[in-house]
Parts: C-alpha cells; structure tokens; sequence
C-alpha cells in the first residue's frame, strides 16, 4: 500500500485476526433456509411471499423458486386476490408454488435424494411433485398451515412415501445483507470500484 501500511496491520488495527479462519460464517441450513427467503422477496403476492431452495447431497443449489404466475400470465392482468365469489377472478387458480418452481428450475436432470428448504410446510399438490420428482427430505420453516386438509393430505402421502420433514428454524433470527460491508478501498486486489452495470428494466 502507498502509504507503507500492510493490510494485515490495518485488519489487525481493526480487531480482526485475518490468520485464522471466521467463526461467524453461515452454516449450511441457514444459508438454504436464506436462499428459499430471498427468492420469496420476488414474490409479488400481496399475502404470502414463500421461497423454496433445493439442494443436492453436495450441498450445491440445483433449484430456486418462489410463488407466481406462469409464464406469459401477467403479473399485471392476473389476480392476486382470494376474496371474489368467481373462483376464476381469485388467485389459487393461477400462481405457481414456490416449490413447484423450485422443481421445474431445476438446473440438474434429477433431483433423487435432494432436499428442500421451503419457507411453509407444502400443500398437498407440492407434495406430490416432491415425492414425484424424487426429493427425499423437506425443511420448513412456518407450520402455519399444519391443521389445513391440504397439509394433512401432504403428511399422509409424505409418511407412505417415506420422505423426511422436519421444521427448521435458522439458528440466527436475522441476516442482513448490507452491500456497504465491502469497503473497496481495503480490497487489495482491486484498484478501483467495479463500474456499476446498467438497471435492468424488466420486473
Ligand atoms: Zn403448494
């Protein structure tokens, strides 16, 4: 650095021993359950934004995906309300679960034995695509739903079919993701501040 100062001794100035390896790095469940949650916040329903993240055996993300419509179904045109007395003008017709997308944004030819982080315990039409596409284990976060006939149905079909559920609750009650950690000016291998991409206009 210019001004005869090594970065170990500005990090050691600033109370942090950068020989030795972070203690406070997320763990995996975390990380997956915080996948599932941040795809939620993609989510433009105006009730119940849910995410779902699916992992494989090596801890790699093969699939993400949160509730919406379908492809070509405007966000726009579509309804998000649930209260018409025209089970067409309400939104169960229409939107994709989150883990129905999840599953269909699979970026692997199969997902036998894969695990599924989802925000709330599935309905009974996700169950099916679960048990169908071969996902062994399901971590939850909200039960809210546990008494509904649909999660019922789901428990049922996932006993038979021998698929794992369990609640997971992240070990941390919040993580932030403040994009102003990275102080550029302490990043030795970059001199200079990446050039900021230009705003994507679509939604
Ligand atoms: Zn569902």
């Amino acid at each position: 650095m210019s001004n005869g100062v090594k970065n170990g001794d500005m990090e050691a100035f600033s109370g942090k021993d950068v020989s030795k390896k972070r203690e406070d790095y997320l763990n995996w469940p975390d990380y997956f359950m915080a996948v599932a949650f941040l795809s939620a916040m993609r989510s433009k329903d105006p009730c119940s934004q849910v995410g779902a993240c699916i992992v494989n055996a090596q801890n790699k993300v093969v699939g993400i995906g949160y509730n919406g419509m379908p492809f070509g179904c405007s966000d726009d045109d579509f309804p998000w309300g649930k209260e018409s007395d025209s089970k067409v003008e309400n939104k169960y017709f229409y939107v994709c679960h989150a883990e129905m997308n999840a599953i269909l944004n699979k970026i692997v030819g199969e997902l036998r034995g894969c695990h599924i982080y989802v925000a709330m315990f599935p309905c009974n039409e996700c169950a099916k695509l679960i048990i169908q596409s071969g996902i062994s284990e399901v971590y939850y976060f909200s039960n809210k739903n546990w008494n509904k006939d649909e999660c019922i149905a789901t428990r049922k079909m996932f006993d038979a079919a021998g698929i794992k559920y369990t609640q997971y609750i992240p070990t941390r009650r919040q993580i932030v993701i403040d994009f102003d950690t990275i102080d550029w000016n302490k990043v030795s291998q970059a001199q200079d501040p990446p050039t900021p991409k230009k705003k994507r206009t679509s939604s």
